[in-house]
């Protein structure tokens, strides 16, 4: 088997360990891969550094990087269903959010083959006729991507693409869980010219294959998406090296609403907030905060719709949201829906797998809303990365603030209300790096992703996902030396 791709070669892992992928819809084989472990991550970081220092492509101007993206773009296109099909067997997510996956990938490509062009250096003014002083950019040098492994193709593309813009040199390790995508978008940058060990494909589980790029002295920057957890993980074993770090973490995002917001559009849009890929989504509306005056109609509604949510596979045309990654993810959700009820949640709908006998191989779980959260709750506290959606309620505006603020987290949220100057004085109180007003979850390449506080400390997309990749260096130029004669 030859999954790996090391110095533009691809090949088996070197303990010749693979692994079944399997669909979490219903259990069957997807494809065996290899399973790389750290001595195949060395490897792939050896192949990197050379590409780096002794390869063409740091040194290729910003002109044929940006074109080669774009053959990229032109690529991913033109296999959008092979690619959408293969996402959703891996994941288990519907085929038509997967066709916008790939349609997100595109235009990630796209982006930044035309953004490089234009992001260039500066000139600065010495005020002396005698220097010239320009500020440049650089690539940072090898990078480690490690993606997560609920949007596998968009996750991996918001790293490339600005990685190889910036002319970098990269070790990608993605999810264990769904490798398909990856191996299937570095054989089209193989297709699209790019030289050989620029991009690198190293899989197997974090611990083993994805550890040992996080150390590696040969390795000057980790660009990581995943858990908290693991992120603070990461974070400590690169700050051995100093290495430059772009965290993308989790999240627990309020979607707050107002009792002046639509009402009808506002109920519609909770639901997609959360329910979405099944909640398995970073930026998910996990924590609905409803005011006073319209929180039990509002509950009401959201509980109505939540229980007629249809569940099913892929490639379910019917079917509006899918299963849970994993069994292990499952019991994960499971046990945070038992710890909430017994804090004090009380469970409007859902809280147990469907008891449809079509569903039964998958790792499906019922949409599931919780009732009566409030701050100090551990339901609050953590991300479930399920369809589980906690309810709280709020009497004022800056008590609406005050609540959403309440948390490590600061990915992603919304507020509703159909007072425009009270929802943009919302959206600037709330610490977190994307807000809707009167919407959920759009996204757009030309537009900075990430989060704060614990939520991350990278941006991912715009102009700012490029400046994640690239050093910035001063060059001052004296026209006309002469000596200072200081110490004369
Ligand atoms: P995870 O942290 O378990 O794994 C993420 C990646 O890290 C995987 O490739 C995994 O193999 C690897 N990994 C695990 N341990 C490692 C280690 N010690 N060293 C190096 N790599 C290691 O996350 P997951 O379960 O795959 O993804 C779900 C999480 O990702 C959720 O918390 C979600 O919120 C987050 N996420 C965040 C964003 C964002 O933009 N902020 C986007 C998508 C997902």
């Amino acid at each position: 088997m030859t999954d790996l791709l090391i110095g533009g070669r691809w090949t088996g892992a070197i303990d010749e360990r693979t692994r079944e992928i399997r669909c979490p819809a219903d259990g069957s084989l997807v494809a065996v891969v290899d399973e790389g472990g750290g001595k195949d991550a060395a490897e792939a970081v050896a192949a990197a550094r050379q590409a780096f220092d002794q390869g063409p492509w740091p040194r290729t101007p910003a002109g044929p990087r940006g074109d080669l993206l774009l053959r990229v773009a032109d690529l991913v296109a033109r296999d959008k269903d092979a690619l959408a099909r293969a996402e959703s067997l891996d994941t288990g997510k519907r085929l038509a959010e997967s066709r916008l996956d790939v349609d997100d990938a595109v235009a990630c490509f796209r982006y930044y083959g035309r953004l490089v062009r234009t992001e260039t250096g500066r000139v600065v003014d010495t005020g002396t006729a005698h220097a010239v002083s320009r500020v440049v950019h650089e690539p940072v040098g090898v990078c480690a991507l490690i993606t997560p492994w609920n949007c596998p193709l968009p996750q991996t593309s918001w790293k490339v693409a600005p990685a190889l813009a910036a002319g970098n040199t990269f070790v990608l390790k993605p999810s264990e869980l769904t490798p398909s995508t990856a191996i299937a978008l570095m054989r089209l940058l193989v297709e699209a010219g790019l030289p050989d060990g620029v991009a690198n494909l190293v899989l197997g589980p974090g611990p083993e294959a994805g550890a040992p790029l996080t150390d590696n002295p040969d390795v000057d920057m980790v660009s990581f998406t995943g858990g908290l957890r693991t992120g603070r993980r990461v974070m400590a074993a690169a700050a051995g090296t100093v290495k430059r770090t772009s965290l993308e973490l989790s999240g627990k995002n309020p979607n707050v609403v107002f009792a002046d917001a639509d009402f009808g559009t506002a109920v519609d849009h909770a639901l997609t907030a959360v329910f979405r890929h099944s909640g398995q989504v970073c930026s998910a509306g996990a924590r609905l905060m409803v005011e006073d005056s319209v929180h039990d109609a509002f509950v009401e509604a959201v509980v109505h719709r939540a229980r007629g949510i249809r569940l099913g596979g892929p490639f379910d045309e019917r079917a509006q949201t899918g299963p849970l990654i994993s069994a292990a993810h499952r019991a994960r959700v499971e046990a945070y829906v038992a710890a909430g009820l017994a804090e004090g949640a009380r469970l409007r709908c859902g809280g147990t797998c469907p008891d449809d006998p079509a569903l039964a191989d998958g790792y499906y779980f019922l949409p599931t809303v919780l009732d009566r959260c409030h701050s100090g709750m551990s339901v609050l506290a953590d991300e479930s990365f399920g369809p589980v959606l906690t309810v709280e309620r709020f009497a004022s505006e800056d008590e609406a603030v005050r609540l959403a603020n309440d948390t490590v987290y600061g990915l992603a949220g919304a507020v509703w209300s159909g007072d425009e100057e009270r929802a943009r004085r919302v959206a600037s109180r709330l610490r977190l790096g994307t807000v809707w007003i009167n919407d959920y979850h759009p996204c757009l390449p030309q537009a900075e992703w990430g989060g704060f506080k614990q939520s991350g400390t990278g941006r991912e997309l715009g102009p700012g996902g490029l400046a994640e990749y690239r050093e910035t260096k001063h060059i001052w130029r004296n026209t006309r030396p002469r000596p200072r004669g200081w110490f004369a």
